[in-house]
């Protein structure tokens, strides 16, 4: 009877055990809706506006699995779902401008993603020498808030892209020639940490987190808000050409010659792309060089006749572009193409220390005969020298960012975009982009340097090293804390550290 009775007991345990263990994974986004504020949704793929949130400029190429998508309207609604995905231990990741191309980021399978767009205010703090910028503010919606106040911040250059995503990696833009990398002007940022905690970035609070955002941010947090610097805003001049292919080295050549900062004015912004330009010339493709100057004509004129002395066959000159129109003139708004979403965007970066024309002519030639590949002809490539003049006057040991990236003054990719699906047209995309950075590369392989691409523009297979810099101590250091603010690699779909 004794026996029974404790076997019966023990049967109760067991399935009492047994349910429990069944019952304590379930999680349900009515669950998690409860935890967030008013505003918050949570939206599932049976949801009309899933396909918009979804969208990605690289997609279907990179395509990371959600369960379900959290449009957080607050700091503690991040806090909240993290802290809840955490529990169930469900992946997220955060998304701004959904213009990350990383193949990386296909790591992430039956997650959550946390979308910050609803954190897409800025406002110009008191004193007016910084502006506290949301989370989750794409370029143009900062641009616009700050152009308000007469005020501009360091951002990429395209209205599209987030002001975040850009900025944790380095940042690029026009105004970095001036004012440095858009990382180079955060102040502090408030970040939501993998164990759904809140901390303040700066140079007196958490000094070692404030470091490793300004470079490889994305590995540390969710940033709510970020603190930067800001500017009086200025007019430009806008000088668009478009050369022929025979061109090609002597207008590098001169590229060469103005990108060193002794020659190079701040207010100088130049950089090119090639493109099919069938109108132009229905063979080959064409080079699209931009120089822009913040400030008038006659300041400039000197370095726009460098280029017309070349015999450019198109020239257009906008003058008293105020900087908010320049993302229209120089094609970087929002309704271009270079914003389009859903075409597979897939880029392959190099940083070089000058333009190599052997490299660059292979480049060139590589480029003409993909894009005779119909699936391939709206591809571009973006040859860029932002300038580092002011980049290069912090100490590179300062930040998380690799020293190449202070030091190399030319940033360049392919840019594949091509449409659908199917797994041999991105592997074709794929080695295209590969052959292109073999052949930009040419240069720093045959003189023994080290190869270094910005973490925002790789492919997502390259060394560690390649990305975030061949230095050891700051390797180990990324690398220690890393395990310190995230020790289970919550933030890893990014170009991971871990
Ligand atoms: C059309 C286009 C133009 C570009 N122009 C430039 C340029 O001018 N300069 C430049 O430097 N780069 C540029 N890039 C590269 C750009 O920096 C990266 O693609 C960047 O990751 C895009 O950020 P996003 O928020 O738009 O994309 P998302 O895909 O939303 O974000 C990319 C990653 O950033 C992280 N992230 C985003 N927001 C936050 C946040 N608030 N807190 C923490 N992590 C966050 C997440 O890990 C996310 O996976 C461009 C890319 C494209 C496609």
């Amino acid at each position: 009877m004794l026996f029974s009775c404790f076997f019966a007991a023990w049967l109760l345990q067991a399935v009492v055990a047994k349910c429990a263990d069944t019952v304590a994974a379930p999680w349900s986004a009515a669950d998690l809706k409860s935890k967030l504020s008013q505003n918050a949704n949570i939206v599932s793929p049976s949801n009309g506006d899933w396909t918009t949130l979804v969208a990605r400029a690289s997609y279907p190429r990179i395509n990371p699995a959600y369960k379900v998508v959290v449009e957080v309207a607050t700091e503690a609604d991040i806090q909240a779902t993290v802290k809840y995905a955490n529990k169930y231990e469900i992946p997220f990741l955060a998304v701004s401008g959904t213009h990350g191309w990383p193949k990386t980021l296909n790591g992430l399978k039956g997650g959550i993603q946390i979308s910050l767009r609803k954190l897409n205010r800025s406002t110009v703090d008191k004193g007016g020498k910084t502006a506290t910028i949301g989370g989750g503010s794409l370029q143009w919606e900062a641009l616009a808030d700050l152009y308000k106040e007469g005020k501009q911040a360091v951002t990429g250059i395209c209205e599209c892209v987030s002001v975040a995503g850009p900025l944790l990696g380095g940042g690029h833009g026009q105004l970095q020639n001036q004012f440095g990398f858009a990382m180079d002007n955060l102040v502090s940022a408030r970040v939501v940490l993998a164990n759904g905690t809140v901390a303040v970035a700066s140079a007196a609070r958490n000094p070692d987190l404030y470091w490793a955002l300004r470079g490889a941010g994305h590995n540390f947090g969710i940033v709510t808000s970020l603190q930067v610097k800001v500017y009086d805003v200025g007019q430009w001049t806008v000088f668009a050409f478009i050369f022929l292919q025979e061109k090609l080295e002597a207008l590098y050549t001169l590229v060469n010659k103005i990108d060193t900062p002794k020659t190079r004015p701040g207010k100088l912004m130049i950089t090119g792309v090639f493109a099919r330009v069938d109108a132009i010339d229905p063979v080959n493709p064409a080079v699209i060089y931009t120089v822009s100057y913040e400030g008038p004509k006659a300041d400039m004129q000197k370095f726009a006749d460098q280029f017309i002395a070349l015999g450019p066959v198109s020239t257009t000159i906008t003058e008293n572009v105020n900087y908010i129109d320049l993302y229209t003139v120089t094609g970087n708004d929002k309704n271009n193409a270079v914003c389009r979403k859903n075409n597979n965007i897939l880029g392959a970066g190099a940083a070089l220390p000058q333009w190599d024309m052997q490299g660059l002519r292979t480049a060139y030639n590589t480029f003409s005969n993909y894009t005779l590949d119909p699936r391939f002809g709206a591809s571009a490539v973006l040859l860029e020298n932002y300038g580092i003049n002011a980049a290069m006057k912090i100490d590179p040991k300062s930040t998380a960012l690799a020293a190449e990236e202070r030091t190399r003054p030319i940033l360049v990719s392919a840019i594949m975009w091509y449409e659908g699906d199917d797994a041999k047209t991105h592997d074709d995309a794929r080695k295209h982009a590969k052959a292109m950075k073999d052949a930009f590369y040419r240069g720093v392989d045959a003189s023994k340097e080290k190869r270094h691409a910005y973490v925002n523009y790789a492919y997502g297979d390259e060394p560690l090293p390649e990305l975030y810099g061949h230095e050891q101590w700051r390797l180990d250091k990324l690398k220690s804390l890393k395990k310190a603010y995230d020790p289970k690699n919550a933030f890893g779909f990014y170009m991971p550290l871990a």
